[in-house]
């Protein structure tokens, strides 16, 4: 084989190499992008679950409460108002550290974007409050 030959071959090598960087690199996008919508959907979702459940509930007859008797509205006593709103409060929390947890941005800065990074102080300043 020519020196001229070789390098020939090591240029359109090094050519192709530049081109699969460049195809990995938008790939990696792609994969980005997907993973991101992919909990986008999961979030909506399951706020659509809670919202039909919720619809659910209120659509069943009072029937069940009243047959049982005293001991829904003693459950309704010892959860007061205020308690419920702590409670959902605290399943909200609970709902994005799990999604930091996750991999996904909770800070208002890059809200539902994938980290790429490691972990992200706005996130974590977010978490700590
Ligand atoms: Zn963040």
């Amino acid at each position: 084989m020519e020196k001229k030959d070789i390098f020939a071959q090591i240029h359109d090598m090094e050519t192709h190499m530049g081109d699969l960087h460049q195809e990995l690199g938008a790939l990696k996008y792609v994969v980005k992008e997907l993973l991101e919508e992919n909990q986008r959907l999961r979030m909506e979702n399951q706020r659509l679950r809670q919202l039909l459940h919720q619809e659910h509930q209120d659509q069943q007859p009072e029937s069940p409460v009243a047959a049982e008797g005293a001991s829904a509205p003693a459950a309704d006593a010892l959860n007061p108002e205020g308690e419920e709103q702590e409670n959902v409060v605290g399943e909200g929390y609970d709902n994005l550290a799990r999604l930091y947890h996750e991999g996904f941005h909770i800070c208002n800065v890059y809200y539902g974007h994938l980290r790429t990074e490691g972990d992200c102080l706005f996130c974590l300043s977010f978490l700590n409050k």
